[in-house]
């Protein structure tokens, strides 16, 4: 599990996050939905330690991980502008990850050919990411991440750059990516479809707080006020 305990986040003087408690379960797929500068990235980034909490306390399996690295953390990470490494090919990225850890050639090409074949994604290896769509990209920003093999899965709106369809298309792929790992995803959202059709449960944040957490139809059936019934679209 991932939990966070009393999380705090000041820049400078401003409050980003006022006191978040959350309980995120093994082998879910948790979202964070919340409108623009509500504080989502802030929150995936503490989880992933690629950013420290003013206070308060991030566990993994019940364990304080507040001064690990993301490596230590097991979790990949998967961003909206793909940060794919231009000057490497499809299949360099993807393997960059495993070439970190020193894995055999061999090794490091059959994880990757696997990768590629569960995104789709054979067809492309020799390409370099200017020569992909933005799908693609996204494809293999996420084989970046499957190849780890972690725990724990972080996506910063990872579709929010492709077009409708493309985007409703990868979404069906990564929930049954998802499904099929068993692995936990905490995934990032402005959109509400997006929350309500891959959610496990979803935690719903404004201004730094969270407003409701529970599965998307009760929130959506009980949402606890106003805010959270207008943001997801149900008049009270
Ligand atoms: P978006 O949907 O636009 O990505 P978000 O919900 O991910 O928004 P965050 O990026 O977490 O929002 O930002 C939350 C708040 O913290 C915003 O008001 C933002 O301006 C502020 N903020 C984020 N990073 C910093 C920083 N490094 N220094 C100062 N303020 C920051
Ligand atoms: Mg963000």
């Amino acid at each position: 599990s991932v939990k966070l305990k009393d999380i705090n986040k000041k820049f400078s003087n401003t409050v980003v996050l006022n006191n978040m408690n959350l309980n995120v379960e093994d082998k879910e797929f948790f979202i964070l939905l919340g409108a623009s500068g509500s504080g989502k990235s802030t929150t995936l980034n503490i989880i992933a330690g690629l950013e420290r909490a003013t206070s308060g306390d991030i566990l993994f399996d019940d364990k304080i991980v507040n001064s690990m690295s993301p490596v230590q953390r097991g979790i990949a990470m998967v961003f909206q502008d793909y940060a794919l490494y231009p000057h490497l090919t499809v299949r360099n990225n993807i393997a960059f990850p495993l070439k970190m850890r020193k894995y055999t050639k061999d090794v490091i090409d059959e994880k990757v050919e696997e990768v590629a074949k569960t995104l789709g994604l054979e067809e492309y290896l020799n390409r370099y990411p200017r020569e992909l769509s933005g799908g693609q990209a996204q494809r293999v920003s996420l084989g970046r991440a499957l190849v780890r093999d972690p725990g724990v899965f972080l996506l910063d709106e990872p579709l929010s750059n492709l077009d409708a369809k493309i985007r409703n298309q990868i979404r069906v792929e990564l929930k049954l990516i998802q499904q099929n790992l068993g692995k936990t995803f905490i995934y990032v959202t402005h959109d509400q479809q997006e929350a309500m059709s891959l959610g496990d449960h979803i935690a719903i944040l404004r201004n730094g707080k969270l407003e409701q957490v529970g599965a998307p139809m009760e929130v959506y059936k009980n949402p606890r006020n106003e805010y959270v019934a207008a943001f997801l679209g149900e008049p009270v």
